[in-house]
């Protein structure tokens, strides 16, 4: 079984909750709905999207159109106003607030465009932290932790913090932070916001390694060069996903011309 997969025994045993024959990721008809000022807005609207184990998932479209929502509804951040969704098997609706935070920080690895690391924490304590809060026993952390900063090439610089790094550093941190978990599916958003187009790439390369060696991906972006990187994509307008192109033909090393 690859490492990703491996999953520690949980307390009580409950990561095993999920029914393995869905997908990692199943929406079904799901809107978003936000009110306000006696206007409503459809951030969402009537979404349905299965993302198969090992896929890697671009999710496109102008500003506005949903893409922040859509990512907050699958990291459970934010909840439905209708339609359904399953996260690696489990049915969401039916989780409690504590369940769902759980959940989120065993099955979802986040990369966030503001890598949101903690500043007062060295590199190796915030990669560490989300192992810290699952109850990991300390030899099993400190393996896992060494082992993801030497995935992202930063194992010289566990000490430092990240301050001291330029933001294509930080940004391969919060990935090291996000892989530790082994998590069901890494979700990022905007990954290459902050960064110039040289520490984009690195980035984008690695995710396509952590792709290729079997980690399921749904990155949103609004730049279609850097939704080329991965093997599939969806586009969103309006709130609703106008146009799907599954497994593109387009070289995913877009950006070297
Ligand atoms: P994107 O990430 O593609 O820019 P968003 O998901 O942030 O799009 O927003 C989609 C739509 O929902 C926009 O019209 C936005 O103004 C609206 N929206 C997002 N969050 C809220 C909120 N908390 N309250 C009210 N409207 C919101």
């Amino acid at each position: 079984m690859p490492w990703w997969r491996k999953r520690e025994e949980q307390p009580g045993g409950e990561a095993a909750a999920g029914d393995p024959t869905l997908p990692v990721i199943r929406l079904e008809h799901v809107t978003k709905i936000f009110k306000g000022d006696g206007e409503e807005t459809r951030a969402l609207d009537d979404v349905t999207l299965d993302i198969q184990r090992g896929e890697y998932v671009a999710v496109s479209g102008p500003s506005g159109c949903g893409k922040s929502t859509f990512l907050s509804v699958l990291a459970l951040l934010d909840t439905p106003s209708s339609g359904r969704y399953w996260l690696n098997g489990r049915a969401t609706d039916r989780l409690s607030p504590g369940e769902k935070a759980r959940v989120r920080n065993l099955d979802v690895g986040l990369i966030f465009q503001s890598f949101n690391l903690i500043g007062d924490m060295t590199i190796y304590e915030n990669v560490e932290y989300p192992l810290t809060l699952r109850g990991v026993a300390p030899a099993d952390r400190k393996a896992r932790v060494d082992a993801a900063l030497e995935r992202v090439g930063l194992a010289p610089r566990a000490k430092q913090r990240p301050g001291s790094m330029s933001g294509g550093q930080q940004q391969l941190v919060a990935v090291a932070r996000a892989i530790t978990g082994r998590p069901a599916i890494l979700l990022a958003d905007e990954p290459t916001g902050n960064l110039d187009s040289k520490n984009g790439e690195q980035v984008m390369a690695l995710l396509g390694e952590l792709h290729e060696a079997g980690a399921t991906l749904c990155m949103v972006t609004h730049d279609p060069r850097y939704a080329s990187f991965a093997t599939d994509r969806v586009q969103l307008f309006d709130g609703r996903l106008v146009a799907e192109r599954r497994h593109s033909e387009e070289p995913r090393n877009a950006l070297a011309g």
